[in-house]
């Protein structure tokens, strides 16, 4: 194995680099996804990506058949077609698992920890269950906010819901198959 010059800046320690990020490239080199690191390491394992750009400074990862280093950009060497991504409106609907996914389960309200999801316009002036209408929340600023809007409930959204990149789904689809 290479000895390799440390440089600045530090590399990750032994227990953090599967949390760093690694830009997916398809194999026509479009940009598809960032996925962590111990998924990149699995994809150049199973021999499904080859590492385009290197971390620097080099990061030493030794499995029993190979050793590598952390990449920062690697390429599938297998084409992912695409196909159509049909476009997501905010006005589209939307379902409370959707939600919580594309809000990260935090509240939209206080930003902590949610598992269940509002309707910003309440359900019973007519609010839709739609993407722009609906956003993570916490049980307390849930009950807090009630059937009022946020403004007439003083509370405020501390981002705008939108409708989520509709390349999402396909980015899923892609990791459950090559690096699950
Ligand atoms: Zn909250």
């Amino acid at each position: 194995m290479l000895i390799r010059h440390a440089a600045v800046p530090t590399a990750p320690a032994a227990d953090t680099w599967i949390h760093s990020r690694v830009l997916v490239l398809n194999a026509s080199y479009e940009a598809l996804d960032e996925i962590t690191a111990d998924r990149a390491v699995t994809l150049l394992l199973s021999g499904a990506a080859e590492t385009v750009i290197e971390r620097l400074p080099h990061f030493p990862i030794r499995s029993q058949r190979l050793a590598l280093t952390l990449p920062e950009t690697i390429r599938l060497l297998r084409y992912v077609y695409l196909g159509h991504v049909a476009p997501v409106e905010a006005d589209s609907r939307a379902t409370p698992a959707g939600v919580l996914r594309r809000d990260k389960h935090r509240c939209g309200y206080c930003a902590s920890w949610a598992a269940t999801v509002d309707h910003i316009r309440p359900r019973s002036r007519g609010g839709p269950n739609t993407w722009g209408n609906l956003v993570a929340c916490c049980a307390v600023c849930n009950t807090a906010k009630a059937d009022r809007t946020p403004e007439e409930a003083g509370m405020r959204l501390l981002w705008e819901p939108k409708a989520p990149d509709p390349l999402a789904r396909t980015q899923r689809r892609i990791w459950k198959e090559y690096a699950p």
